[in-house]
């Protein structure tokens, strides 16, 4: 088991400065310098040669002696700062099984003091790309893993963004609970990814559902861009939930047309095969969808985008801000790049080191950290929150 969470429960008070220190250190370097990490975590009688030992012992650290001695985060150093800032907010007190595993994200159950169960997604964006470039060690080193904490983090402060505002506005998304580092706490979602649901009651009312809901988006100035049956849950009622929303874009992206029409068709050609729909005996009924539909009865961009719009500009004003958006753009792209250069280059089995397995993360077992319990253990840094890798730039 890859993501003991059991480990911070024995973390102290020093173990939390000493990793945060590594967090801050690399905002301007890949690997923090052992001096550095001193300077700032500034614990007595070189107490941070010994914590930084048991760090790296749990995994949540990475040594490198390559250039000069230093430590970097691995994903799970990471997780667990975000994790600790969660719990002392009082936002959950225990980590439970993991229940989904992304490309770019791994997501867990926690639970609420009052029992209540929530989704915790935590992002792994660069997941990928950092391995290519492990892989192909002198290939763009620098930066690269400040890369995934920076990547990560925007990340999920836009999905948190996005699904606040979403909600808001009355569509069936998960509700946005908070959101720290890379990490986004949300309502846990009942029911199944639509790729998971073999039968359904009424699959035309679901699909008429799902369509409707993706031209609202656009009306409302949005497309989701990775609309399909992995990011639909369906509950036992046949109740729709959108979900996933890192790769959304405005209506007024160069791009949109082709990300809109891309989603719609995913949707049908998905309930075409799985549930043996035709589309075309619908030509001239657009089954009370009060947009054009073309000849064989998708909905047609141009016509929705004529009076869209404001969600995106909404959003352009809030925590995730339009520089934010180009940024993560940006970077997504170069990413990418990186990734087809590098391709058949680091297995998954590199992320070993890394704390974390993505096919070996399967259960964790069920962890009472109460919110007392971590404070008198592990402390309560108060500058936790305040110092977020790569605020600057
Ligand atoms: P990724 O960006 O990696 O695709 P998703 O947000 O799509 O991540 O989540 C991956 C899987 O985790 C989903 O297919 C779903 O099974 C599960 N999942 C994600 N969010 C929730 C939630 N709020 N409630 C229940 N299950 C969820
Ligand atoms: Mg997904």
């Amino acid at each position: 088991m890859k993501l003991d969470v059991n480990v911070l429960r024995y973390l102290s008070k020093d173990d939390f400065r000493v990793l945060t220190a590594v967090e801050m250190g690399m905002r301007n370097h890949e690997i923090v310098p052992c001096e550095l990490i001193d300077r700032i975590a500034r614990l007595k009688h070189g107490g941070t040669y010994k914590v930084l030992k048991n760090l790296l012992k749990h995994k949540l650290v990475h040594h490198d002696s390559s250039k000069y001695d230093g430590f970097r985060l691995t994903y799970l150093g990471y997780d667990f700062l975000a994790i600790k800032t969660l719990v002392n907010r009082g936002i959950f007190n225990g980590v439970g099984r993991q229940i989904g595993v992304g490309k770019e994200s791994d997501i867990f159950e926690v639970v609420k003091e009052d029992g209540t169960v929530l989704a915790m997604k935590l992002h792994r964006l660069g997941r990928v790309s950092f391995r290519a470039v492990k892989a192909k060690r002198d290939y763009l080193r620098h930066r690269s893993s400040y890369n995934w904490l920076y990547l990560s983090r925007l990340a999920a402060l836009k999905e948190f963004a996005f699904m606040k505002a979403l909600e808001e506005h009355g569509f069936p998304v998960p509700q946005a609970v908070d959101c720290n580092r890379h990490c986004v706490i949300m309502s846990l979602v009942p029911g199944y990814p639509l790729v998971q649901v073999r039968e359904l009651q009424n699959p035309d009312v679901v699909f008429e559902t799902i369509i409707a809901a993706v031209i609202r988006l656009a009306e409302h100035g949005l497309i989701h861009c990775d609309f399909n049956e992995f990011n639909i849950m369906i509950d036992d009622d046949e109740k729709v939930t959108i979900i996933d929303f890192p790769q959304m874009v405005s209506v007024s992206h160069p791009n949109a047309q082709m990300y809109f029409d891309r989603d719609v068709e995913c949707i049908y050609k998905f309930f075409a095969k799985r549930y043996n729909m035709s589309f075309e005996e619908n030509e001239n009924d657009s089954d009370g969808l009060e947009v054009e539909i073309d000849e064989v009865g998708r909905p047609q961009f141009s016509e929705i985008n004529k009076n869209s719009g404001f969600l995106d500009k909404e959003l352009a004003a809030s925590g995730f801000t339009r520089k934010d958006q180009d940024e993560l753009e940006k970077l997504i792209e170069g990413e990418l790049e990186k990734q087809s250069d590098s391709d058949d280059e680091g297995t998954a089995d590199e992320e070993d080191e890394e704390g974390i397995n993505n096919t070996n993360v399967k259960q964790l077992e069920s962890l009472d950290l109460s919110k007392e319990d971590v404070n008198h253990r592990a402390g309560d840094d108060k500058h936790d929150d305040n110092h977020q890798v790569g605020d600057e730039h």
